[in-house]
């Protein structure tokens, strides 16, 4: 997947090589919300703009290790996630999903995540098609800003 302009991966590239190896273990970049046991950050690979993920701060690579706690306040910021970015993108559908597992796609397989992305149709482009490169609309630094303020009620977005 290549991007027609992304300078947040160059810095992504230098600095995400934690010598710990998980990058959810420390987050640095773009996290929007922080909860009791898990936090809300960017993509810094989006599918779309404003695609969130929500991350338990617990070092798990399966449901089944998660604690009840931990799997409900995750479930209950994707229900704040959906709601922050129907009210700022106004997106026609959502998709929410886990990859467990490399071989289930899972790009980081030891710490599970939950994606959150919004979906208008037609936003599989024609350039994305046919020559797998996105153009992404917006900055992932004024995404960020947005969805802080939303998660933090400092402003409320109006339609
Ligand atoms: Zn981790």
């Amino acid at each position: 997947m290549d991007y027609l302009w992304s300078p947040w991966r160059y810095q992504y590239v230098q600095k995400q090589i934690p010598e710990t190896g998980c990058v959810f273990c420390r987050p640095e970049n773009f996290v929007v919300y922080r909860g009791k046991l898990n936090f809300v950050l960017l993509n810094l690979y989006p599918y779309t703009t404003g695609h969130l993920m929500v991350v338990p701060y617990e070092h798990v690579s399966t449901l089944d290790a998660a604690s009840s706690e931990t799997l409900q306040e995750m479930i209950l910021l994707a229900q704040q996630a959906q709601r922050h970015l129907a009210a700022i993108y106004k997106p026609t559908g959502f998709n929410l999903g886990m990859n467990l597992g490399e071989s289930a796609g899972a790009g980081i397989a030891d710490h599970i995540h939950l994606h959150v992305l919004p979906r208008w149709s037609g936003d599989t482009s024609f350039i994305t098609t046919v020559s797998e490169t996105r153009v992404l609309p917006e900055e992932l630094s004024v995404t960020h800003q947005k969805l802080t303020a939303a998660f933090t009620g400092v402003t409320e977005p109006r339609p």
